[in-house]
């Protein structure tokens, strides 16, 4: 065969014969590059380590240590899977299925009972026999027309592969069976060696919430014991932070696809959480000189296009409804249309600024169904908001009372660790955003000067400023390591000029006032998310569900005096309950840590004739004994100072 050109990364070329393999061109560099490849890249497109080069182009060696290189192990082990699935449930269907540095996973689907964690461990133990048996893994890559006959035209399969641009397909045979796949694998099940399937979860087909529900196999794979043992930690550490879990576990909240995707139900605990926050917040606001005030989600479609949000916001709005009297009504995607309706209902002096309106306002946006994540990233959403009106000359002592105000709320819920981020617009797609350069250079400007002026460390973000005004955002992180915004401050000359705000100034004259939109918990779902996910679901005494639980030794003797301490403290103020299910004390002491209880009271003869308590905090394996007057004291001090444990 003729010679072809390689060329390697350094820029370097050699000949080789076309017949020649990545392997090839590994041994010719090094032996212990060759005992590291996995596969070669050829003009950026992975190829199996064996195949025939083929044609000129630029060449890597696909080393294991590398991502590629996990993605290869991966996707073999996925393959595998798959052949496993296929023997074990001859009528299952795949639909999507990917190998990459993150992990895997195989979407699938039954018609008599759909795959579930119960069937991991014996697919495992298949897959773990395919390695053993060292089973060879043929690559087998044909037409696009050949690969959609093969798979009869109707699959989800045969719809993938319909709509991608790839012109060959690629399929593996292992055991004799043949599988569609995505990625290049192994030539051996040999070479794997340390692999786990995870767990199974509900994903739609596409992430389109309209196609149907398949079931999604997570697993991962790595080349050493280590790396395995790290991730699974790691794994473990995110899952006992992961507010879906914990949200699940303490039965805080639910999202059901079939009720609506990114629509939560606030079960009764995640309620008094939610609610135990909605009053600090609008006390603290209210304190802070802020009017609070309530509108409605629907609104005609035109104050969307008077407010810029319908040509620039659209993709994120819900489509509006259609009346059939010429009405068109609209859900709000934000909240500044409504309080600019507010402004605007009265003449304003000079002397009412800055007016600060705020509410918990109720808002949808329409996220892609792939985003949304429990609480974090939701359809409905309840912002804590608020729109300050000033005069040009108080926007940056405004923006600092602001900020104070975040980051004396963040004290009280002991939240450290979070970053400020200087949101701007995008110079290379202003299309994006409002058209007014002087407007965008001058706020840039002054949010900077303000935050340099506080001395507060921060970094810069291209690209990530409302279309109406650049911000700043405050990011903290999700158990998963994701930077999320959490409370934001923006700045907007654009929407007091759209709707034509005005003041009256000292002057007599109408002037333009400046609007500053700011969240300071965010929306309760995201802020909820988060404090679940920072205290594991044990929420400080203020905040939890269930403060004090209290457990009768013997519920026929010592249940009344149970039943007179819970009401005392409930009238106290307390969220108190007695436990009189009658089981084993061990047992519902062990129920109430299991819960998070901040407190655990313990009552039997004793406490009754004292009328004391014996008291466990939540974590600690002792108790403590004290007269039922002195817990109610210590219980409701602990509620007055928030999060100080
Ligand atoms: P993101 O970039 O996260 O989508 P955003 O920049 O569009 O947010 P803003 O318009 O500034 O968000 O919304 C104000 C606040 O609302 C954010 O700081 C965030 O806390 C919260 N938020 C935004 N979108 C969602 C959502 N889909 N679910 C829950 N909270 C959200
Ligand atoms: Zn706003």
């Amino acid at each position: 065969m003729a010679d072809i050109k390689i060329e390697f990364p350094d820029g370097k070329q050699k000949e080789f014969g076309a017949d020649q393999t990545t392997k090839d061109v590994a041994e010719s560099i090094s032996v212990s590059l060759a005992k590291k490849a996995v596969a070669g890249k050829l003009n950026g497109k992975l190829i199996d380590l064996n195949a025939p080069l083929k044609h000129d182009g630029k060449i890597e060696v696909v080393a294991s240590d590398s991502e590629d290189g996990l993605s290869v192990l991966r996707e073999s082990v996925a393959l595998l899977a798959k052949v496993a699935l296929k023997e074990s449930f001859p009528s299952i269907e795949f639909g999507e299925e990917v190998g990459d540095e993150k992990g895997f996973y195989i979407d699938t689907d039954k018609e008599d009972g759909q795959v579930s964690a119960d069937s991991l461990p014996a697919i495992s133990d298949k897959v773990q026999a395919f390695i053993n048996q060292k089973a060879p893994i043929k690559h087998i890559s044909m037409s696009k027309a050949d690969a959609l006959k093969k798979l009869d035209g109707t699959s989800y399969e045969a719809k993938l592969v319909q709509d991608s641009d790839e012109e060959e397909v690629s399929f593996y045979e292992i055991d004799g069976v043949q599988v569609l796949a995505s990625g290049v694998a192994f030539e051996n099940a040999g070479d794997i060696k340390y692999f786990r399937l995870l767990s199974v979860a509900g994903a739609y087909f596409e992430g389109k919430s309209s196609n149907p529900m398949l079931q999604r196999i997570y697993g991962t794979a790595f080349y050493k014991q280590a790396d395995l043992d790290a991730d699974l930690q790691q794994r473990q550490e995110a899952r006992e932070h992961d507010h879906r879990v914990i949200g699940n576990d303490l039965d805080l909240f639910f999202v059901d696809p079939k009720a609506g995707a990114g629509l939560p139900y606030w079960m009764p605990n995640g309620a008094t959480i939610r609610r135990t926050v909605e009053r600090y917040i609008i006390d603290k606001e209210v304190a802070d000189g802020y009017e609070h005030v309530y509108t409605p989600v629907l609104a005609n479609l035109d104050l969307y296009k008077t407010s810029g949000h319908w040509d620039h916001y659209r993709d994120d709005m819900f489509p509006p409804m259609d009346m059939g009297d010429g009405e068109m009504l609209e859900l709000r995607p934000m909240n500044c249309p409504s309080h600019i309706q507010i402004y605007n209902r009265h003449i304003r002096s000079y002397r009412e600024l800055p007016l600060r309106i705020a509410e918990l306002g109720m808002m949808h946006r329409y996220e892609k169904s792939g985003a949304l994540s429990g609480l974090q990233r939701v359809r409905e959403m309840t912002l804590n908001d608020g729109h300050t009106f000033v005069a040009l000359d108080q926007v940056q002592d405004e923006f600092k009372k602001i900020l104070k105000l975040i980051m004396d709320v963040y004290k009280d819920f002991n939240i450290n660790d979070y970053s400020f981020r200087l949101s701007y617009r995008d110079p290379k797609n202003t299309k994006k955003y409002f058209d007014d350069d002087e407007m965008w250079n001058r706020s840039q400007k002054m949010l900077k000067g303000a935050m340099d002026d506080l001395g507060l460390d921060y970094y810069e973000a291209e690209g990530e400023a409302a279309f109406y005004g650049p911000k700043l955002d405050i990011q903290t992180k999700t158990a998963l390591g994701n930077d999320e915004t959490m409370s934001t401050i923006q700045l907007d000359f654009m929407l007091p000029a759209r709707f034509d705000l005005k003041y009256v100034g000292a002057d007599g004259e109408n002037h333009r006032p400046v609007m500053i939109h700011r969240g300071i918990v965010g929306t309760m779902e995201r802020f909820i998310a988060y404090l679940t996910e920072i205290y594991k679901g044990a929420f400080p005494t203020w905040l939890a569900p269930k403060q004090v639980k209290i457990i009768p030794v013997s519920d026929d003797k010592h249940g009344d005096y149970a039943d007179s301490l819970s009401k005392s403290l409930r009238s106290a103020g307390v969220r108190a309950e007695v436990d009189h299910r009658g089981e084993k004390m061990n047992y519902l002491i062990r129920d109430a840590q299991t819960h998070k209880i901040p407190y655990t009271l313990v009552v039997g003869d004793d406490e009754v004739a004292n009328k004391s308590v014996s008291v466990r905090e939540y974590g600690e394996d002792k108790s403590e004994s004290m007269s039922a007057d002195q817990f109610k004291d210590k219980v409701l001090d602990d509620i007055a100072h928030y999060s100080n444990y």
